[in-house]
């Protein structure tokens, strides 16, 4: 089980988001089958894409993350919805580090600071939504929180953890979006700084059990914290026989013709999900008639 609480707090200046993404994390890792560092690389990207995926309106809406920060998992991307699911793959899922002199994970080394995160919203009009930030630390919490703040102007702190049990399964990630709103009195911002600094890691917290309600409870209780909505969220592809026709037909007549003389069968993986979709000499013959 995974989900994201939406919630306010100081009287709507503070906008919430809170997400137990253990779960989710922990399918991704069995799919991509990733190291300890990817995993928390990847499911960093993922758990913020899931939050990010919660603040768009229509229902048929995405909202797609990558970036390639020169380090050596090489591209990541996540994609999600309105109902917080996500799907995601790195190009490397086997590149590991050792452990940083704080004796973490090194996720900011290994995604790397030479290069951009890129967010890209389809609402369903004729041209989609694009922002592009340069990466910051390559740790991911920062690189979206100079994003929601550069590009969106919208002052935010985001905070994501992923623990990787020693059998290098999950044991706990989540993460927070807090958000001010236009308006907001600035000493907010230093006070949750400081609580911040002042709890354990978030993934310590999820770990000892703590759920998604008690660890804002922690942070804003006495500032009118309301949690208005919590949504079960999951890894999710939504990857057809269909849509890898159609990628099959966009490559034109000509390469499926090579394909057709060429291969007795084609195969092809779906990079979220790792399905395999086949095809034979006569079904490619038919994607040519198409
Ligand atoms: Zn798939």
């Amino acid at each position: 089980m995974a989900y994201i609480l939406r919630a306010t707090a100081a009287n709507g200046d503070i906008r919430l988001f809170a997400a137990i993404t253990t779960d989710m994390v922990e399918e991704a890792r069995r799919i991509h089958n990733l190291s300890p560092t990817a995993s928390a690389a990847l499911g960093r990207f993922m758990t913020v894409a899931s939050m990010m995926g919660t603040m768009l309106k229509g229902e048929r809406d995405t909202i797609t993350l990558s970036l390639n920060g020169g380090g050596s998992i090489g591209n990541m991307v996540a994609v999600s919805n309105p109902k917080g699911n996500v799907k995601a793959y790195v190009s490397n899922p086997g590149a590991d580090l050792p452990l940083n002199e704080k004796g973490k994970l090194d996720v900011g080394r290994i995604v790397g600071v030479n290069g951009f995160l890129n967010v890209v919203k389809d609402l369903g009009l004729k041209e989609p939504y694009v922002g592009q930030v340069p990466l910051r630390t390559g740790e991911i919490g920062d690189d979206i929180a100079y994003y929601f703040t550069v590009s969106e102007q919208v002052p935010s702190a985001v905070v994501l953890g992923v623990l990787v049990d020693t059998d290098i399964s999950i044991k706990a990630a989540g993460g927070l979006i807090i958000q001010m709103m236009p308006g907001a009195n600035e000493f907010l911002a230093d006070i949750i700084t400081f609580r911040l600094q002042e709890i354990p890691p978030l993934s310590t917290l999820i770990a000892e059990g703590k759920s998604g309600e008690e660890i804002l409870n922690m942070l804003f209780d006495d500032m009118d914290l309301k949690i208005y909505e919590k949504i079960d969220c999951r890894y999710e592809c939504d990857c057809s026989r269909e849509r890898v026709e159609r990628a099959l037909i966009a490559l034109g007549k000509e390469e499926l013709q090579r394909l057709h003389d060429e291969e007795e069968s084609i195969q092809l993986e779906c990079h979220f999900c790792d399905k395999k979709y086949k095809f034979t000499k006569e079904e490619i013959k038919k994607l040519i008639d198409k």
